[in-house]
């Protein structure tokens, strides 16, 4: 009972998510897809993702604004371009 209070686990929905609005910039891509992100797998952040539409490995996810509550702009880049 004791150590009950020091796991604090949110019920509410969406508390400590994060959706980023991402967009590819592989060119001639360009696909806008969200990710969502928790505590759970806040590491997929740090580490090389590849576009669901055009398959390219190796994206970093750059965090660009905040656009609302917990939702921000992000650009997956691919080393080599240049924005
Ligand atoms: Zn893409």
């Amino acid at each position: 009972m004791a150590t009950a209070s020091k796991i604090q686990y949110s019920s509410a929905p969406g508390e400590g998510e994060a959706i980023y609005r991402t967009v590819c910039e592989n060119p001639g891509c360009g696909h806008a897809f969200d990710l969502s992100f928790t505590r759970l797998n806040l590491g997929v952040l740090g580490s090389r993702i590849a576009c669901p539409r055009c398959h390219r490995p190796g994206g970093a996810l750059n965090r660009d604004q905040r656009i609302g509550d917990g939702v921000f702009l992000s650009r997956l880049m691919f080393p080599g371009i240049r924005s």
